[in-house]
């Protein structure tokens, strides 16, 4: 029987070491990292993730605010949010709530977030530095992969990991920071010609496509420690995009879909925002 791998737990460890952090910054410095997050739109999904990240930012001892803006809000209203967020103090961190209405270009709204605000990682500056291996910030959902592994003890050097799905929020900044670990890195995404051939071979598969179960037990050898990052609802009820009641058999590790990889989420996102503060305070980490 494979691991579980406690996302949950990690998780909370990790929001525990944040706000122990945040209150030693707070007594040496007197700077409360700020979050501002901002919402367009009803999109329930959306608005249940922005008010997980204020709850998180409470329980860690930031300050927050929530922007929410109406569906009709116009491009250029919503720049103008996003630079006066940049120029405001109080504000280490600053991000905008995917996915956008369809009249406003949301690349253009992530390329006005200063990279020194960028805490989700979206960035074209953070992106960059993380291909090259330079400090910036990390996004949150592949960071909080590594950081699952890691304290799974698992050994990342000289392994095989084969990630399935090449989004640039999941699977692209993902392999990279697998490649930075010194993993052989394979990325299969719909285009991939023989996907359990790939597959097969992983020692570590993280898996980010959006479509439940579908990585099945005889797509996986025996041993493999499996990251399911998908989210889907299937009657009611979470499902991964890895059968977990056949893969667990074989696997020697995995994550449960919910309280795997989506608890890391937040937490990451914590994280770069301690991280923002700390480094505006000129405090080394
Ligand atoms: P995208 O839809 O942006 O990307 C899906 C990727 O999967 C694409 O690269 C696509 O290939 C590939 N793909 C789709 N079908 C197949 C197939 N049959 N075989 C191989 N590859 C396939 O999704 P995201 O990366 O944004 O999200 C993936 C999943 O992760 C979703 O369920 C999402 O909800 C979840 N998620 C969870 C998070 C969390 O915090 N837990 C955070 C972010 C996402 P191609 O490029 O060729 O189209």
């Amino acid at each position: 029987m494979a691991k579980i791998i406690d996302g949950k737990a990690i998780a909370a460890t990790i929001r525990q070491e944040v706000a122990d952090d945040t209150a030693r910054l707070k007594a040496e410095t007197g700077i409360t990292p700020g979050l501002a997050v901002v919402i367009v739109g009803e999109d329930p999904g959306s608005q249940l993730y922005v008010s997980n990240k204020e709850k998180a930012c409470a329980e860690v001892g930031f300050y927050s605010e929530k922007h929410e803006l109406p569906a009709t809000t116009s491009e250029e209203e919503l720049l103008a949010l996003v630079e006066r967020l940049n120029d405001d103090d109080k504000i280490h961190g600053a991000l905008v709530q995917l996915p956008l209405p369809s009249h406003i270009d949301e690349d253009k709204i992530i390329d006005t977030i200063h990279p020194m605000k960028d805490v989700d990682g979206f960035h074209p500056v953070s992106i960059g530095n993380l291909l090259i291996g330079k400090p910036g910030f990390v996004p949150c959902t592949p960071h909080g992969i590594i950081v699952l592994l890691e304290r799974s003890g698992v050994d990342i050097t000289g392994k095989n990991a084969v990630v399935v799905g090449r989004s640039n929020i999941v699977g692209k900044p993902v392999s990279v920071l697998l490649l930075q670990k010194n993993a052989t890195v394979t990325i299969c995404h719909s285009r991939t010609a023989d996907l359990a051939a790939e597959t097969r071979r992983a020692d570590i598969l993280v898996v980010a496509i959006g479509k439940p179960r579908m990585i099945k037990a005889d797509m996986v050898s025996d041993g493999v420690v499996v990251i399911d990052v998908g989210t889907n609802r299937v009657d009611g009820k979470w499902a991964g995009d890895v059968d977990f009641d056949e893969v667990e058999k074989k696997a020697s590790a995995i994550t449960p879909v919910p309280g795997g990889v989506g608890p890391m989420t937040i937490a990451m996102l914590m994280q770069n925002t301690l991280r923002s503060a700390q480094m505006k305070a000129g405090v080394k980490v």
